[in-house]
């Protein structure tokens, strides 16, 4: 399984996604995202390189 990291353009949720899957749910705004038009911000098929990446996001999303 492949994972990807994206950002809700609506509430700015980082937030892992299936990459297999058409659309994801935000666990925040409950907003059906279509995966295809998000930008992905990181790409891997391990689970455990998938959760560094989405503490980064959120750390650097945090300085803004
Ligand atoms: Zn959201």
């Amino acid at each position: 399984m492949r994972f990807g990291v994206i950002v809700c353009p609506q509430c700015k949720q980082v937030k892992s996604v299936d990459l297999s899957s058409k659309t994801t749910k935000c666990i925040r705004c409950g907003k059906t995202l279509q995966i295809k038009k998000l930008k992905i911000f990181y790409e891997t098929e391990s689970q455990e390189k998938l959760r560094n990446a989405i503490g980064l996001l959120n750390a650097e999303l945090d300085k803004k």
